[in-house]
């Protein structure tokens, strides 16, 4: 999804850290995930960078967002895995120039926060 003609992401190890320039919609999923208050936000360069931020951050709870064939994986690769997982299909998916839909984007991730704040009720 991002915008790679004025795209100032800083790549790190199998992810870009997002400098929120307004150039794509990951600002605008970057600030509602800091509206939510969601620990973490990562922009990976490909499903199998997910295995590595698993293990080393164990969540119990995921929401990616992503073509149907990197989400179908995510959700193979999690099934044994104690991780509630959501998801957001891309609108548009591709290698490049890939899109989301925000309000569903937003829809998911707030119905994801109540979700979690019932179970710990
Ligand atoms: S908002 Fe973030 S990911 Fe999108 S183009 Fe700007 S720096 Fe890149």
């Amino acid at each position: 999804m991002r915008n790679t003609v004025v795209c100032a992401a800083i790549e790190k190890d199998r992810c870009y850290i997002c400098t929120e320039c307004g150039g794509c919609k990951i600002s605008d999923i970057t600030k509602l995930i800091r509206k939510l208050n969601y620990r973490d936000l990562y922009i990976v360069k490909g499903g199998r960078a997910i295995e590595k931020i698993i293990r080393e951050q164990k969540p119990e709870a995921i929401v990616g967002i992503a073509c149907f064939f990197e989400g179908n994986q995510a959700f193979k690769m999690l099934k044994d895995e104690n991780v509630a997982v959501q998801f957001v299909p891309l609108t548009k998916d591709g290698c490049a120039t890939t899109d989301t839909d925000l309000t569903e984007v937003e829809k998911v991730l707030k119905y994801a926060v109540c979700s979690e704040s019932n179970l710990k009720r």
